[in-house]
Order: C-alpha cells, then structure tokens, then sequence
C-alpha cells in the first residue's frame, strides 16, 4: 500500500512539474484529489486494510494529500508570479518616448480684427447685427439707391441667383432691414461675409468680408460721422493716428468720402509700406442719402445719420503686414499659426 502511495505520489509531483498552465495544474488536481482522483480511490479501498493498519495507512494517504496539495499550491503561486510579471512587462510605458502633441486651434487673422473692430464699437454704444448672405436684389441695390441700369448690377460683378435674388455684394442690405424694423435711434455694425465675380489675385476675392457701420437719430451730422472714425482710427492703429476724408462717390451716401489714416510704420513720413505717400486707405462712409431713408420709411427731414464700410481682409492684411490676401483662405497651417 505504501509503494502505491508513493507512485501516486511520484506521479502527481511529475504531472505538476510538467504543467505549464493554470488549468492544466486544475486537471492534475481533479485527476488526483477529485471524487473520481487516485488518491480518492485508495481511500474508497481503506475497506480492504485490515483494521490495525488503517491508521497508518489513513496517514500515508494524508501525507500523499498534504505533498500533492502544497507542491500543487506552490506552483500555482510561481505561475501566478510569472503572468503578473510578464503583464507589467508588457504593459511598461516607455516615459522617454516623444509625445504625441494635439494640434490646438486658435483664431483666425480675420477674427482677431473683426473682434477689435466689434470691441472698438461696441465700446462707443455700437449694436453688432447680422443679416443673411443670399439676398434679394432689392435690399442689395433698389433700397440702396442704385437703380437698375447702375454698373455695379452686371452680371459681370455680381452672382446672380435668381433674376432677384444674388450673393449680397455688400453687407448694406443689413442696414436697410435695421432702418426697415423703424425702431430709431439706430448704431449698429454689421459684419459679414460679402460676395463678388472677381478672379482671385493678392488683393482680390470672390469671397470676402466687410464690416458696414450706420448711425441715424436726430441732428446727426459730418461731424459726427469725422469724430467717430477718427476716433476708430486711433484705437485701431494707435493714438498718434491722424484721419483725412477725400471726397468720394457712393450712390447711398451724399456727401460721400473715403478716409485714408496716416501710415502706422512711419508716422506719416513715407515709407515702403505705405508706398512713399504717409497715407493709408481704409474706409468708405458717407452720410446717408435723404432716398435711402425715405425707401425705409424714415422722414429725411427729421432723421439723419452716416454710414461706413471698411474690409475685413484689408484690417487683418494691414494689422499683420500680410502682403497677399490668398493667404488668408488658404488654410495652411505654417501661416495661420503665426498669429
Ligand atoms: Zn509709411
């Protein structure tokens, strides 16, 4: 009985020396210890030991079990070790390795210098309105005082939707729909995108953006409209900024001018940048014509008041020293993160 023992024995050490895996070390136990195990059946022919060897043998077989049992335990811990260690080893995060950086994004040129320009008017009391970009003809041109036969309604500027309905080639058309709501006094810019059949070059583009002001209430006068841009002039350019109107023409502003300011490089002097004259180009404005506001209904002997346009691109462009406006839709990553 004793040599039995020992050869189970023998046997399931071997089997559990020989495991590589969890689950095989799960059937040597099942095949030994289990109720159908070997060492189980030795136990099931206890009946056959005559009755004074029982002890001993019931001993041997509890020893059998105990060795069986540990050498199974110890193994699983060594196995258990093993995959822990090759888990972390797998695992391991190399602190070395160059990170992989998220691109951030940021603000465009072209909305750094509308929010300037926003700030700087709704510093002054400014109301900032939008309007829609396809427009009807008549909000774009009629209601601005450019009759049917003007040039600015060919077809070779302008992209026609409908024989009344265009790609609005000004953000003016808000205006006349702030005049149209007859809510008076009015200040309000409207800023937005603007549409015009021209082929794209540094200083030109199908697609742009201007930012149109309009001012009406009682006893408005040039005075205020010189004021006003002077005063966006010097907060836009600095303080030493100095403005000068030229007469000009436009067919919804009478009188009309354009505003040149004094060049923000050389003070005035002449320079590169402003091509040797002092003077820079900015804007258009004019006060607005006694049609524009009879059209919308407002009594042109009561109520008067100034507009001016200004582009957006041409902010951005002056701001940035940016010499080609292509630049600005691009999209290229290595331009735009420069500002
Ligand atoms: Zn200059």
């Amino acid at each position: 009985m004793k040599e039995k023992l020992d050869q189970i024995r023998q046997e399931a050490l071997k089997q559990i020396a020989d495991s590589d895996a969890l689950d095989k070390l799960n059937d040597v136990r099942v095949a030994f210890l289990g109720k159908k195990g070997k060492l189980t059946a030795v136990l099931k022919g206890m009946k056959d030991v005559p009755a004074e060897e029982r002890p001993l043998v019931g001993q041997l077989v509890n020893e059998t079990r105990a060795a069986i049992e540990g050498f199974l335990e110890e193994s699983r811990a060594k196995m258990e070790k093993l995959a822990r260690e090759e888990q972390l080893k797998r695992e391991v995060i190399d602190v070395t390795l160059p990170a992989k950086k998220n691109s951030v994004g940021h603000r465009h040129p072209n909305t750094i210098a509308l929010e300037e320009v926003e700030r700087i008017f709704v510093g002054m009391g400014y109301e900032v309105v939008e309007g829609p970009e396809v427009e009807y003809d008549y909000y774009n041109f009629e209601a601005l005082n450019i009759p049917a036969n003007h040039p600015a309604k060919d077809e070779q500027d302008t992209f026609y939707v409908t024989s009344d309905i265009v790609l609005r080639t000004q953000t003016s058309p808000v205006q006349v729909r702030t005049m149209e709501k007859g809510k008076l006094p009015i200040r309000v810019i409207a800023p937005g995108r603007v549409f015009r059949s021209d082929e794209v070059d540094a200083t030109h583009s199908p697609s742009f953006h201007q930012i149109e002001g309009l001012v009406i209430d009682k006893n408005i006068t040039f005075a205020d409209l010189k004021g006003t841009l002077a005063e966006f002039a010097r907060q836009l350019f600095g303080p030493e900024t100095k403005v000068k109107f030229r007469p000009h023409h436009f067919p919804f502003t009478e009188p009309s001018a354009e505003v040149d300011v004094t060049c923000f490089k050389c003070g005035g002097k002449g320079c590169r940048f402003c091509k040797g004259s002092g003077w820079i180009e900015i804007l258009g404005c004019g006060m607005v014509h006694p049609n524009v506001l009879k059209m919308s209904g407002i009594d042109p002997e009561e109520y008067s008041g100034f507009a001016f346009g200004v582009g957006l691109e041409r902010i951005a462009l002056l701001k940035y020293e940016i010499d080609d406006m292509r630049l600005l839709y691009e999209n290229d990553d290595r331009f735009l993160k420069q500002f």
